[in-house]
């Protein structure tokens, strides 16, 4: 079976799928995406989910192209349609299309919306999980305003290839005072010599993941002390434990970092309990 995409209103096989090459998204990257973990057909962390996809679409004041409702008919039908139960939905919001010109079109234009689906191996990604995976550390060089979604991926696509190069899963931002910001795809976690779980704040410029907040909440739910304070790569070598969270990796445990061990090199207890509790919970309240 062929796979099927959702461009503005219409069900279309991929190698028929096209948008508009005066797309904004295309041209100036004015557009925004979300992409929600989907387990047993379902969308995990919907809330987060829309609400980050409301507030990014809010900061570049593109209207949201239809109701929530409507929106989570629209995605869980490009799963059905793709067969899929275990996976990832994207989608990507733009501004429209216009003639190319920077400033916003002075008419009136509808967002181009468009959706696509792919399955995930879960036995696959538990096995990556046990293993637990290297990153390596790359210069922040972002633009100020990584809390908002966009689909201006350049430099988290070129930290991401360096990570590949290097045999690594993820790259790690680290800012001008040596603090690691985030993944090119994921938040940043270890746990350190005290027993802390610590993740940077979100007053710093990074997105607010959806799977970090929620995991949030799970880890103080089970006990555990939580500090959202920043760490430096030398501090995530030295900690007990390291990982990474999002909605393709969920909770995935760090064991390298620029090719020095975590630990003892291997995934640790909380991070496993955690991916755990984190799943449980996304398939409890998936929609
Ligand atoms: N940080 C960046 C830069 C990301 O691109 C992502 C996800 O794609 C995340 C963090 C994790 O966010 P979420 O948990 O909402 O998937």
């Amino acid at each position: 079976m062929g796979r099927i995409a959702y461009v503005n209103g219409r069900f279309t096989p991929h190698a028929e799928a096209f948008v508009h090459i005066e797309d904004r998204g295309y041209q100036f990257a004015d557009a925004v995406y979300e992409v929600w973990a989907v387990f047993g057909g379902k969308l995990a962390d919907p809330e987060g989910h829309f609400a980050r996809l409301e507030r990014s679409l809010g900061e570049l004041s593109i209207p949201m192209p239809m109701t929530r409702k409507a929106l989570t008919l629209v995605l869980k039908e490009t799963l059905r349609r793709n067969r899929i139960t275990e996976g990832l939905v994207y989608l990507q919001v733009s501004r429209g299309v216009a003639p190319r010109d920077h400033a916003f079109p002075k008419e009136e234009v509808r967002p181009a919306v468009i959706i696509t689906a792919n399955p995930v191996d879960r036995a696959a990604s538990e096995a990556r999980a046990a293993k637990g995976v290297a990153v390596v550390t790359t210069p922040e060089n972002r633009w100020g305003r990584c809390d908002i979604k966009t689909v201006g991926l350049l430099p988290n696509a070129l930290a991401k290839q360096k990570a590949r190069e290097a045999g690594a899963v993820e790259a790690w931002f680290v800012d001008d005072l040596g603090l690691v910001t985030e993944g090119a795809s994921s938040n940043a976690w270890i746990i350190d010599g005290d027993g802390i779980l610590r993740t940077r704040d979100t007053n710093a410029n990074i997105l607010r993941g959806v799977t970090r907040l929620s995991l949030l909440e799970v880890a103080r739910e089970a006990g555990l002390k939580v500090e959202e304070r920043p760490f430096t790569p030398e501090e995530a070598v030295a900690a007990r434990e390291a990982f990474i969270t999002g909605a393709g990796t969920l909770v995935l445990p760090v064991v390298k970092v620029d090719g020095k061990l975590v630990g003892d090199g291997v995934p640790g207890p909380v991070a496993a309990r955690l991916r755990r509790l984190y799943i449980e919970r996304a398939k409890a309240t998936a929609v």
